[in-house]
């Protein structure tokens, strides 16, 4: 658990034993395969099965099901821990996460005992909203479900689903329709074998690349009645709902990868002799990585905030959980360009990890909400109704 930004994070001692044996698995496993997994980018399989065979799944499902689950604090630190180690691991972990919520906190009890134990044995789970035409507009989606008397007839294309060619089980947001009418959004739960379900076009991506990104393309699928979660047709509040809680886990990711950087750019300046002494006892170098943990620090602070209003029961978390999203997603942006700044040519050649650092950064400020969208929950937040 020793570690500058883990001090006076407050966890029980089964969490602190979690963290140990993951912090543990990313030395000895997940971290130095990262580079690996990155350059031929490859879906990192081996990391999925350790993640696996130590149960990890469990901290995201209830323990009436078998679960195990956590605190959102130890929650983050965990994701961070990931995500220091390969960010493609830690979203592929947390997009099961992702697929799981809303069904956790709007499923039935009869659609969680169908849906979650599956992922006890290792299920990997995918979320989708995003369509071509309806990314950060995402109300704007196109795909139905329409009521037939044999259940929800499903039509549509959805773009850029984390694990959309490897999961096993989808929630996917449609617009619901019965008798001619569009009622509004709901989160539907489609399995990979259903007939009708196909996987689209998969991204060449610039960072994150172990991680797959493909389209999936819903054909006349039908999808028996209780697949729907929730009220049919009012799952917006679930979607508003659900980002709420996945925004920290992104700046948790962040959070994660800018520290790895700038562990890295500290070992480094530690050791590069320039000018007869190491580059870190040059005056502009010390300044660069005090302002980089200063930056790391300031971000985490907010990510641990959000976590302890929604571990202390908070429900209106909404602004906190974008300005950490936004904190920690802008930060890793610029600490991990300036890792690189502080490793020279060196940084800008693959034989250093900061290169796929700040590569694997760049997507924490658009995914799960842009930061501009951030920027608009958190004004909006603060805008009277007149
Ligand atoms: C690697 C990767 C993984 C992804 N995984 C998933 C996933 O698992 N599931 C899923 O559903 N989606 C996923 N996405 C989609 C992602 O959430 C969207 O890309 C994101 O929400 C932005 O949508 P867009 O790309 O269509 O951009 P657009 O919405 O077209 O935005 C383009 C630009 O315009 C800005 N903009 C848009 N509207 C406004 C506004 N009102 N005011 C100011 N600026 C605005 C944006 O901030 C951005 O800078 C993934 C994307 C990527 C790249």
């Amino acid at each position: 658990m020793k570690d500058f930004f883990l001090k006076g994070v407050t966890l029980s001692e089964e969490e602190k034993l979690v963290v140990e044996t993951v912090q543990d698995l990313c030395r000895k496993e997940i971290g130095p395969r990262a580079a690996e997994v990155d350059r031929d980018e490859r879906f990192p399989w081996e990391n999925i099965e350790i993640i696996n065979e130590i149960g990890l799944n469990g901290l995201f499902i209830p323990e009436a099901y078998g679960g195990s689950p956590v605190s959102k604090t130890a929650w983050l630190v965990i994701l961070r821990e990931l995500s220091k180690a390969c960010p493609s691991t830690a979203i592929i972990f947390a997009t099961t996460s992702h697929c799981c919520y809303p069904i956790v906190k709007f499923g039935t009890p009869e659609q969680k005992e169908k849906f979650l134990p599956m992922f006890l044995k290792g299920a990997l789970g995918a979320i989708s909203m995003t369509e071509s035409h309806a990314g950060s507009d995402v109300r704007s989606m196109k795909s139905t479900a329409i009521k037939t008397s044999d259940g929800y007839v499903i039509n549509g294309t959805k773009t850029f689903v984390t694990s959309g060619d490897t999961a096993d089980l989808f929630s996917v947001f449609l617009n619901v329709r019965e008798n001619g009418k569009t009622l509004g959004l709901s989160p539907f739960v489609i399995t990979k074998d259903m007939p009708g379900f196909s996987v689209g076009k998969k991204e060449e991506k610039m960072g994150v690349r172990a991680s797959s990104t493909a389209g999936i393309v819903l054909e006349d699928c039908l999808v028996p009645e209780d697949h729907l979660i929730g009220v049919p047709g009012e799952g917006f509040k679930i979607l508003l709902d659900y980002l709420n809680d996945s925004r920290p886990n992104i700046a948790a990711q962040a959070v994660g990868v800018a520290e790895a950087a700038f562990e890295a750019a500290v070992s480094y300046a530690n050791e590069r002799v320039q000018f007869g002494k190491r580059i870190i006892e040059h005056q502009g170098i010390q300044f660069m990585i005090a302002e980089m943990a200063t930056r790391i620090q300031a971000a985490w602070q907010s990510v641990l905030h959000v976590a302890k209003l929604m571990d202390l029961g908070h429900e209106d978390f909404s602004a906190e959980a974008s300005m950490a999203k936004l904190m920690a997603s802008e930060m890793a942006e610029k600490v991990t360009s300036d890792a690189i700044q502080i490793h020279g040519g060196y940084g800008y050649c693959r034989d250093y990890p900061v290169e796929r650092m700040m590569r694997d950064s760049k997507i924490t400020q658009i995914y799960e909400g842009t930061s501009q969208i951030q920027k608009i929950v958190i004004g909006r937040y603060f805008t009277e109704k007149k």
